[in-house]
């Protein structure tokens, strides 16, 4: 169990002020301006050599992302924070920045400065709106206190931060659409390549990251790569916020060192499933676009990138929804459709067709009206969805319901029992 000392997040519970003077007492803004002195290279080479990665869902490691940056274009470099947190069951940025948004803050010098940018943007979630305006207050203090504007910190580096409030679409979640959506212009993802570090912001490079990916960078750079990676495992290391939801006596948000086994996870902080670890049917481990995990897979899976991808799965945001034995498996994902239905952009056939068909066929099955061979139907079409449009949001539409049929194809069987289908 991670202790409290190597929590990052000491004020992830709003305990005291999110405000500088408490900030400053918990330790950030300390002499930001030597961190920096070190060079931009250094600050990079030590965010790789933690092996933070993205922590947003892909998991895409940071310092390499870092370094696709070009040192020597003519336009400008351009950091963006998303915070366009909209994933079902997550909800750890939101306390970041409502409790702790200094640490945002600090962050977004220290990475603007290694990749060359005087701007920054946080995009944030319309439906935050409470979040907004602390973030607002704190960036105030920011200026006021000269640690962001002009010659931050007494670095020599300038460095501007604008928030910008989302109107709370999910596919602004995408990288390409929130820079479509800060320009401006319809949310919708863009064909890739090119990537936003060539051509992102105004066709200028960019790097997009989640706030928690940037919150940790202070840290980082403070006790060191060895510290950070001194937590989980191989390539899965540091600490991370889970969100535990569902069916256990204590939903919460939890700092936690990576790789920890998910049921320890639930036992220890969410104070255990409702009627015991035996009353688990399943888990959805990371966000609702990853596949669930049925309680046999859950009894020992560690909660991190590889493992959950070996378990056929994936960490994504690492917001954990725990569904017991009284649950409706079918009609759980059927909601879970209905969402991705509802947030498809449009510009893609088969996410735009694909993804009320699936909703329409699992209404159906979970009310019995269904076939045999319509399910079967409804698998073939979740693969043909997949892999098959501009941006991730097919996929996540696919996946819950392939997850579903890996591990409860008799539960859907079970269904057609209930109506009385005439073909
Ligand atoms: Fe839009 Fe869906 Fe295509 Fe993504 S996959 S671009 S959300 S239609």
């Amino acid at each position: 169990m991670l202790s409290n000392k190597d929590k990052i997040f000491t004020n992830l519970y709003g305990e005291e002020s999110f405000e500088l003077k408490m900030a400053y007492v918990r330790g950030d803004w300390d002499n930001t301006k030597a961190l920096m002195q070190k060079g931009s290279s250094w600050i990079i080479d030590e965010i790789k050599n933690s092996q933070l990665r993205g922590r947003g869902g892909a998991g895409f490691p940071t310092g390499l992302k870092w370094s696709f940056m070009p040192k020597d274009s003519e336009k400008s470099n351009y950091l963006v924070v998303n915070a366009d947190e909209s994933e079902p069951g997550t909800c750890k940025d939101r306390d970041m920045i409502r409790n702790d948004p200094h640490k945002l803050i600090e962050g977004c010098l220290l990475a603007s400065f290694a990749m060359g940018a005087h701007k920054c943007y946080i995009y944030i979630r319309g439906e935050y709106f409470n979040e907004s305006v602390v973030l607002e207050k704190a960036v105030a203090e920011a200026y006021a206190a000269g640690l962001i504007g002009k010659n931050a910190c007494e670095s020599g580096w300038d460095l501007d931060i604008y928030i910008h409030r989302g109107a709370g679409a999910y596919i602004c979640g995408e990288e390409t659409a929130l820079l479509e959506s800060l320009e401006g212009k319809k949310g919708q993802p863009r064909l890739k390549p090119p990537f936003p570090a060539n051509k992102g912001l105004y066709g200028s490079p960019t790097t997009v990251n989640n706030v928690e990916t940037i919150a940790v960078v202070p840290t980082i750079l403070r006790r060191g790569a060895n510290w950070f990676s001194s937590f989980g495992r191989e390539k899965n290391t540091g600490t991370k916020v889970f969100c535990i939801s569902g069916h256990v006596n204590n939903p919460c948000n939890v700092e936690e060192e990576m790789s920890i086994p998910l049921k320890e996870l639930i036992d220890k902080h969410a104070g255990g499933v409702i009627g015991g670890w035996d009353n688990l049917k399943a888990i959805i481990p990371g966000g609702s676009s990853v596949p669930m995990i049925p309680k046999s897979v859950c009894d020992d899976v560690l909660m991190d990138f590889d493992s959950l991808v070996a378990a056929k799965s994936g960490l994504g945001t690492a917001a954990v929804i725990v569904m017991d034995q009284s649950t409706d498996l079918v009609k759980a994902i059927a909601r879970i459709a209905r969402f991705y239905k509802h947030e498809s952009c449009g510009q893609c056939t088969p996410c735009r067709e694909g993804t009320g068909w699936m909703w329409r066929i699992l209404e159906k099955i979970a009310i019995g009206n269904s076939s045999s061979a319509e399910i079967d139907k409804l698998l073939d079409v979740t693969k043909q969805i997949e892999g098959h449009t501009i941006c991730a949001l097919g996929d996540a539409a696919a996946w819950p319901i392939q997850g579903l049929f890996r591990h409860f194809r008799d539960e859907i069987e079970e269904n057609l029992k209930k109506g009385n289908y005439v073909a």
